[in-house]
């Protein structure tokens, strides 16, 4: 029996044990909250995530561990026992936290971006300013998710202002990308070097958070170019796992945004509407077994269920609708489930999404 160790117990690692029980797999997660989601599938060592004591723990139960959060301590990571595989590797999630090592890979790389600047100071957003021009988007460098931890600046005079509500420093300063959509790629690597990928998937956010993905986005002319770029960054990184790559499209131009380390929200479509799930896809590639095909079942559509759960749930399991429910507590801007649309058209996906978001008034 194989036990996989998974640091972080959200939705994500829920997901994964999920898929890992087909493939006979056993999971135990490590999580400091009382009642996390993957509690549903596996034992939860309750620590924080950077306790020696609770990583120990893991390993000494796992025969592998994997992470489904990207917050993760990288220096508790390096300090697990060196004979214990950790998937994806370190430097792969050491680049992912830091927005500013994350835009060097891509640069890189050839692969385009947003013109950028690291800011420490007013003098140093002042020269973004004249550099890029604005708007601005001011992030921080670290532990931003969700759309939080950024900001746009519109006004010279609003400088002082932002830099003080993000912290001062360890800031990046983006050109402001007047994006014609969102797209996500969305692979896996295994630790043979194997790669597949899924077509791209086109992503809706409001205030921050992803609220509607499609897949295929309807976006033939980039599609090659971003399955491209997510094969030089996983090959650079000698990445094991999923890795998926936010993109801007803006006419012509294709700019990538971030990468995350692990299974994504933007992949939640793979369960029903892929031959292989990017869960298992995950696993997979950190088992070293060959990968799982990623050819579509028709068109497929995600709605993120924020906040609240539909009461009436009469709408599901018509054959073209799917309610996840991570069996989490209610609360503002939370994400306790999704629905996935799976249809044989683009006009019958797109309807029967427009269905579901009217009952789940999203
Ligand atoms: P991020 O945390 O970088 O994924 O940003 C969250 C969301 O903010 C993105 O999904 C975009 O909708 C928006 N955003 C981030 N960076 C930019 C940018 N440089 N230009 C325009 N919108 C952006």
């Amino acid at each position: 029996m194989t036990t996989i160790g998974v640091i972080g117990a959200g939705q994500l690692g829920q997901m994964l044990g999920y898929a890992g029980k087909q493939l006979g797999l056993d999971f135990i997660f490590l999580d400091p909250s009382a009642d996390p989601p993957a509690a549903r599938v596996g034992p939860v060592l309750h620590f924080p995530f950077d306790s020696e004591a609770g990583l120990k723990q893991l390993a000494d139960a796992a025969d592998l561990i994997t992470y489904e959060f990207e917050n993760v301590p990288v220096d508790a990571l390096r300090k697990i026992d060196p004979g214990m595989p950790v998937y994806p590797p370190a430097a792969a999630l050491e680049c992912a936290q830091d927005r500013l090592a994350e835009k060097h890979l891509f640069v890189s790389l050839d692969i385009p971006v947003p013109a950028f600047r690291a800011v420490d100071s007013a003098a140093d957003l002042r020269a973004a300013a004249a550099e890029i021009g604005l708007p601005l988007v001011v992030k921080t460098r670290r532990l931003g998710y969700d759309g939080k931890g950024q900001l746009i600046l519109r006004e010279l005079a609003d400088c002082e202002q932002a830099l003080e509500a993000l912290g001062g420093n360890d800031l990046i300063a983006e050109q402001w990308v007047p994006f014609d959509r969102e797209v996500s790629a969305i692979g896996a690597r295994n630790v043979s070097g194997d790669i597949v990928h899924y077509p791209l998937t086109e992503n809706v956010h409001k205030n921050g958070i992803l609220s509607v993905s499609r897949a295929p986005a309807d976006d033939d002319a980039h599609g090659a170019t971003a399955t491209g770029y997510l094969h030089s960054i996983m090959q650079r990184l000698d990445y094991v796992g999923v890795l998926a790559l936010e993109l801007f499209v803006s006419g012509d131009a294709l700019l990538a945004n971030e990468f995350a380390p692990r299974v994504h929200n933007s992949g939640h479509w793979t369960i029903e509407g892929a031959a292989t799930s990017q869960f298992e896809n995950h696993l997979r590639a950190i088992l070293d077994m060959p990968l799982g095909a990623t050819d579509m079942h028709g068109y497929a559509g995600m709605l993120n269920l924020i906040g609240t759960m539909p009461r009436n749930r009469d709408a599901f399991g018509s054959g073209l609708s799917h309610l996840h429910d991570y069996g989490k507590q209610a609360r503002p801007g939370r994400k306790l489930g999704h629905a996935t649309v799976v249809a044989g058209s683009l006009a019958e996906r797109d309807a029967a999404l427009g269905r579901l978001a009217r009952l789940l008034f999203i």
